[in-house]
C-alpha cells in the first residue's frame, strides 16, 4: 500500500496545499480569495443565464466576464506568490472589494432587464468587507460605492431612458444605498466587538501574569517562594547531574529571631526579614537564587559553583548580615546574625536528600554557637 492510499483524502489535501499553501495566514487569505472567485463565477453564470434568456446581449457579457476573471487571477497570483506580503494589507481585502464592486457596477450597466441580480452580489461582497476592512476603509468603500452606483444608474438612465422607468432606477438606488449603509454599520459593530475582545485578551494575559507572580513570590520579602525554589531545585539538580557541574544548596536561618519579635513586636520582625532579604540579595551573584523557605528560614541555590567559591560567598553573606543592623521605625535598631548549613549536591542525589543534609549542617551551626557557616560532612572545601 502506498502512503497516498493509506491516507484517505491525501490527494485532496495536496491539492488544497498547492492551492492555498501551508502557511496558516496565507491559507486564510487565499481561501477568502477563492471564495470570492466562486462568488464571481456564480455571478458570471447568472449573467450567462440572462444571456440564454435573451435579456442581455452576449458580447458585452463575454468581455465583462473576461475582465472580471482576469482581475481575480491577478489578485490570486499576487497573494499566492507572496508578493502582497510587502503591502500593509497582504490579503488585498480593500483591492478585492473595490474591484469586485466595479465588476458588479459594470454588470448593472450591461445586464438590461436582468440587473436585479447584482443587488444580492453587492451584499455578499460587502460581507467580506464587514470582517476584513477597518472602519475607515469601510467608510471609503461606502463613498466609493455610492459614487460608483450613482454614476452607473445615471449612465443607464441617460443612455437608455426608455429601458427602465425612473421610479425603478430610484428603487435600485435606494436598495443599493441601504445595502452599503448596512454593510458599513455591521463593519463598525464587528470592529467594536473585536476591539473589546482584544482588550479582554490583554487584561486576561495581565491577570494570568499576576497570578503566576503571586503563586511564585513571597509577599513579605518579594523573594521567590518555597514552591518556586522547589521547582528550581529539581530543575537545577537534573541539569547539574547531566553536566556534572558543582551545585550548592544552603539553608539560612536567622538566629534568635523569636527574641526580635518578642522585644520589638511582629511588625519590626517583618521589617527585619525584609532587610535581611535585601542584604543577602546584595551579596549574592545574579545567577544565584535566594528564596524564602518559610518563617525566618531561607534557601540559597548556587549553580555551577565550586565549594571553595561557595564558602567565600556564604561567609560574605554571614558577615554582611552581622554588619547590617536593621533600623526600625523610631530610633531602635536590631542586630541580626544568621546560621548557614551548606551542602554540595552529590551524584544521583535528589532534592529532599540534599536539603536534609543542609538542614543537618544548619542544626550543627546552631549547636556550635550560631552566626557561622557549616558544611555537610564531606562537602567542605579543603
Ligand atoms: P534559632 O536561633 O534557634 O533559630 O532561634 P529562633 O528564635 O530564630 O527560632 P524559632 O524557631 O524558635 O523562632 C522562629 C521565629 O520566627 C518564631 C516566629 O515568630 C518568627 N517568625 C516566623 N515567621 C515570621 C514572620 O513572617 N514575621 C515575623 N515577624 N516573625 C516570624
Ligand atoms: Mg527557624
Ligand atoms: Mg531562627
Amino acid at each position: 500500500m502506498t502512503p497516498q492510499e493509506q491516507q484517505p483524502g491525501g490527494a485532496a489535501a495536496r491539492l488544497l496545499d498547492a492551492l492555498l499553501t501551508r502557511d496558516p495566514y496565507q491559507r486564510i487569505r487565499l481561501a477568502m480569495t477563492v471564495l470570492a472567485a466562486l462568488l464571481m463565477l456564480c455571478c458570471i453564470g447568472a449573467m450567462y443565464l440572462a444571456v440564454a434568456a435573451g435579456m442581455v446581449p452576449a458580447w458585452p457579457v463575454h468581455r465583462w466576464a473576461l475582465v472580471c476573471s482576469s482581475g481575480l487571477v491577478v489578485v490570486y497570483a499576487l497573494i499566492r506568490s507572496g508578493y502582497s506580503r510587502r503591502w500593509r494589507d497582504p490579503a488585498l481585502t480593500l483591492v478585492q472589494n473595490v474591484t469586485a464592486m466595479a465588476c458588479v457596477a459594470a454588470a448593472y450597466v450591461i445586464a438590461g432587464q436582468a440587473r436585479g441580480i447584482v443587488l444580492p452580489v453587492l451584499a455578499v461582497i460587502l460581507m467580506f468587507g464587514v470582517f476584513g476592512l477597518t472602519p475607515r476603509q469601510m467608510v471609503w468603500v461606502l463613498v466609493y460605492g455610492l459614487v460608483l452606483f450613482g454614476l452607473s444608474i445615471a449612465w443607464v438612465q441617460w443612455r437608455e431612458p426608455q429601458q427602465q422607468p425612473l421610479a425603478l432606477a430610484a428603487a435600485y438606488l435606494l436598495m443599493i444605498v441601504v445595502v452599503l449603509l448596512a454593510g458599513t454599520f455591521l463593519n463598525m459593530r464587528a470592529h467594536a466587538v473585536r476591539e473589546k475582545l482584544r482588550r479582554q485578551k490583554a487584561e486576561l494575559a495581565r491577570a494570568v501574569e499576576q497570578v503566576r507572580e503571586l503563586a511564585t513570590r513571597d509577599e513579605l520579602t518579594g523573594l521567590p517562594n518555597r514552591r518556586f525554589m522547589m521547582e528550581m531545585l529539581q530543575l537545577e539538580i537534573r541539569r547539574s547531574q547531566r553536566s556534572q557541574h558543582s551545585l550548592l544548596v544552603a539553608q539560612l536561618d536567622l538566629d534568635h529571631f523569636k527574641a526580635v519579635n518578642d522585644t520589638h513586636g511582629h511588625a519590626a520582625g517583618d521589617e527585619a526579614l525584609r532587610a535581611f532579604a535585601r542584604t543577602v540579595t546584595r551579596c549574592v551573584r545574579s545567577s544565584d537564587v535566594l528564596a524564602r523557605w518559610g518563617g525566618e528560614e531561607f534557601v540559597l541555590l548556587m549553580c555551577n559553583t565550586p565549594a571553595a567559591e561557595g564558602t567565600r560567598l556564604l561567609e560574605r553573606v554571614r558577615r554582611a548580615v552581622a554588619a547590617s543592623p536593621v533600623a526600625l521605625p523610631g530610633l531602635a535598631t536590631v542586630g541580626l546574625t544568621v546560621s548557614i548549613g551548606a551542602a554540595r549536591v552529590q551524584p544521583g542525589e535528589g532534592m529532599n536528600a540534599v536539603l536534609q543534609r543542609a538542614d543537618k549542617a544548619l542544626y550543627t551551626a546552631k549547636r556550635q554557637g550560631r552566626d557561622r557557616v557549616v558544611w555537610a560532612p564531606g562537602d567542605a572545601p579543603e
